[in-house]
């Protein structure tokens, strides 16, 4: 609406998010409006009291409010599997699954060379170093289906192999080009299941 710049503000905000348009962000901004100060206020609060407490986990990257997520901080979790993915959000994915018994590593992203995403961009050097710690007996990748999740697998497994004995990858069968995350859990489960020894030899 012409003439209200701090409520397009709004909506452009809100339309960034994803699976929101234009049309639904003016919903958003317009149901706000309608239920005043105090909706408002419950909306502020709560996202400044999410950027205050969540953090980074110091061992995995998770999504956290203490120095260690609540995986890393299970002492039932078998520590002797890592399992490697790129969001929070496939970290999940796993965990409703079923797939929980060890724990992760959380990259952060992937390889994306033409957005400027290189290894440094990610969470490497920190896996390097807790490989190097000893103790893990595989590492098992769970990059997503894509053409630059498959890029980052490869990665990993490289940095990976000198150091675990194990380093093995979802069966293939996950369709290609889509994202853990929106997979269905049983899928996800017989890819799991279906995990084999990583091999290089392709693209060696
Ligand atoms: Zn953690």
């Amino acid at each position: 609406m012409k003439g209200l710049p701090s409520l397009e503000r709004v909506v452009v905000v809100l339309s960034r998010f994803p699976g929101i348009g234009p049309k639904s962000a003016r919903r958003m901004a317009y149901y706000l409006l309608r239920r005043g100060q105090e909706a408002t206020g419950e909306l502020i609060d709560a996202l400044e009291g999410m950027r205050a407490q969540i953090r980074s986990c110091e061992q995995c990257h998770n999504l956290s409010e203490a120095a260690l997520c609540w995986i890393c901080a299970d002492p039932s979790r078998d520590r002797g599997r890592i399992c490697v993915v790129e969001e929070p959000s496939d970290l999940l994915a796993m965990e409703k699954a079923g797939l929980g018994q060890g724990v992760y590593h959380v990259l952060g992203g992937r390889l994306s060379p033409l957005d400027g995403v290189g290894p440094d961009a990610l969470h490497l050097a920190s896996l390097e170093q807790r490989l190097m710690q000893g103790g893990c007996l595989e590492l098992i990748v769970a990059t997503n289906p894509t053409v630059e999740g498959e890029a980052t697998a490869h990665f990993v497994a490289h940095l990976a192999q000198p150091l675990v004995a194990r380093v093995t990858r979802l069966a293939h069968g996950l369709p290609m080009g889509g994202e853990l995350e929106y997979l269905d859990e049983s899928t996800l489960y017989q890819a799991m299941l279906g995990r084999r020894v990583f091999s290089l030899d392709s693209c060696d």
